[in-house]
């Protein structure tokens, strides 16, 4: 973790920096007595509010799949959009404080206004980025589950259906249902994880070589893609709605059921990651 930290320290994006510098300068100053206590915490802020900014650049806008955060990342960028948001509402109401007593009008605070409902904004997309995290967590668990304790597949819908086939699904069965849906329903192929990812390595979970795909079994799209996987003989997990004391998205998992890591293996992706 350490080294890691040092990469990230170097690779400080600019506001983070200048914000950095503002502050050390500052604090020369005001060791010295040159400046107030106010504007060294007006610093602090600043620095503050630039690394925030910098976790939802990288963590909510930035390239990152929902399904390779890691669950500390999922916390750290609800909190940083909160301290967002708290920072913003607190000069907010000191300058509505303002306005009250009459000492600026009220168009001056425009601009400190949309800042805020930006910042909410932010904090709403963060959140809900939170849950679906939350949600693919508990996907991945349940699939884990019924690995180890397969159901009875007599019953005429079973909670989980299993197809086996021939038990290889390579990268070119992917392609080729990828294409093949985007034709059928004019939209890419809902993927949820594509081979291994920062959560199923969390929890412990070889999901190399494996793909979720977020539809519903039993839907239009979901039937048509059993229906392609057995003409492939590919295997697949089909995972439906409401598993009892679980709440999770129904999907389909395509691939052999997921093993558990063996340590030495965390670093070793298969083929479709
Ligand atoms: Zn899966």
């Amino acid at each position: 973790m350490v080294a890691v930290s040092i990469v990230g320290w170097a690779a400080e994006p600019p506001a983070v920096e200048k914000a950095r510098f503002e502050l050390e300068l500052i604090k020369e100053l005001a060791s010295i007595g040159a400046v107030s206590r106010a504007r060294l915490q007006l610093a602090e802020d600043k620095l503050s509010d630039a690394r925030d900014e910098d976790t939802l650049r990288r963590l909510l806008y930035g390239r990152i799949g929902v399904e390779e955060l890691s669950e500390s990342q999922a916390k750290e960028l609800v909190d940083a959009a909160g301290r967002r948001v708290e920072r913003v509402a607190r000069q907010y109401e000191g300058q509505r404080a303002l306005v009250d007593q009459g000492v600026i009008s009220k168009g001056q605070v425009d601009d400190i206004e949309r800042q805020l409902a930006d910042r909410r904004l932010g904090l709403q997309l963060a959140e809900s980025r939170a849950k679906m995290f939350e949600d693919l967590l508990n996907m991945a668990k349940i699939e884990e589950l019924f690995a180890a304790e397969p159901q009875e597949a007599d019953e005429p819908k079973p909670v989980v259906e299993t197809f086996t086939g021939s038990g290889v699904f390579k990268d070119a069965h992917l392609k080729y249902v990828e294409a093949a849906f985007e034709k059928q329903f004019g939209k890419p192929l809902p993927i949820s994880a594509r081979g291994q990812s920062a959560l199923h390595t969390m929890l412990g979970f070889d999901h190399s070589g494996r793909v979720d795909v977020g539809v519903n079994p039993d839907d239009e799209e979901g039937e048509w893609l059993r229906n392609q996987l057995k003409a492939l003989q590919v295997p697949y997990i089909a995972l439906r709605a409401m598993i009892p004391g679980k709440s999770t998205a129904p999907h389909i998992h395509i691939g052999l059921p997921s093993s558990r890591l063996k340590h030495a293996d965390t670093h070793s992706g298969g083929s479709l990651n």
